[in-house]
């Protein structure tokens, strides 16, 4: 989208002009149907204000689009219409329910979602991962070390891997599944929403455009690297939320995201024998 265009007019929602904003808590894009966060396209008629945002790059999707990851494929931007057969994005493992990017000129079809097929390949235009963890992350086909959340390599199995943010740094090697993160958003979105529900209307729900608290539930993290005093569920837990601003978009300010893990409790020693 060209810098300053704050008003377009969308095919999806022809009867009202959309404008550009940023969403006061987190939305369901009509046209992608996944999560969003932060900067938008909305409707600002009143009647639909609750209900159609588009992601920015819903709104105006490039036709076709190359990837890194698929050299000799080309991806065609396709909407809804006519209805598609049913499709896992490769990147994230879901449903593709809307818009989408799909190739087709080699076997088998790959289809992406069109926010999936435009995450940054590194964290470099986010100056604070540097300088936080000395390195950056690098947005991997498949993920080189199991991911810290779900501790699996593979998200789905040999057909779906699921693409992963990675890197290396002095304290270790960290690695999460794009898929894993996003999930985390989405059930704390869910949480955050019902319990407004319950609270009443009046009462201001925990996670604005201002501020996103999440409480993710996570693999235990007990290595910590001799010598150093690195801390690595510390490290872990700044590459999750940084994972988690790379997901929500670039307009999403650091301090926004605001992390809590909580992780099993330890199996008491009897139990251990009983399943070993
Ligand atoms: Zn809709
Ligand atoms: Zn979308
Ligand atoms: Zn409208
Ligand atoms: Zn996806
Ligand atoms: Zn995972």
């Amino acid at each position: 989208m060209a810098p300053g265009i704050t008003e377009i007019q969308h095919s999806s929602h022809v009867e009202h002009k959309l404008g550009f904003t940023s969403a006061q808590s987190p939305f369901n894009c009509c046209g992608c149907k996944e999560i969003g966060f932060g900067s938008c396209y909305q409707c600002p008629k009143k009647k639909c204000k609750a209900n159609f945002h588009l992601h920015e790059e819903c709104a105006s999707p490039p036709p076709s689009l190359k990837h890194p990851f698929f050299p000799r494929r080309d991806f065609t931007f396709e909407d809804c219409s006519p209805e598609k057969p049913l499709a896992f994005c490769v990147a994230c493992g879901a449903n593709v329910q809307g818009f989408r990017y799909q190739s087709s000129n080699e076997k088998p079809l790959v289809v992406l979602h069109p926010r999936c097929i435009q995450l940054p390949e590194n964290t470099s235009s986010f100056s604070e991962v540097v300088n936080r963890l000395g390195v950056n992350l690098e947005l991997r086909k498949q993920a080189p070390s199991k991911c810290l959340k779900c501790g699996k390599k593979e998200l789905i199995g040999k057909q779906i891997k699921g693409w992963a943010y990675a890197c290396n740094s002095e304290s270790g090697k960290y690695c999460y599944h794009v898929a894993c993160v996003r999930d985390s958003i989405v059930e704390n979105w869910k949480k955050d929403y019902l319990q407004q529900q319950n609270n009443g209307k009046r009462n201001r729900s925990s996670s604005t455009a201002s501020s996103l608290s999440m409480v993710i539930q996570h693999k235990p993290l007990t290595r910590r690297k001799a010598g150093t005093g690195t801390d690595f569920s510390a490290i872990a837990k700044l590459v999750l939320k940084f994972v988690a601003i790379v997901l929500l978009g670039k307009s999403v300010p650091s301090g926004a995201v605001d992390l809590v893990l909580e992780f099993p409790k330890a199996m008491p020693p009897s139990w251990r024998c009983c399943l070993n």
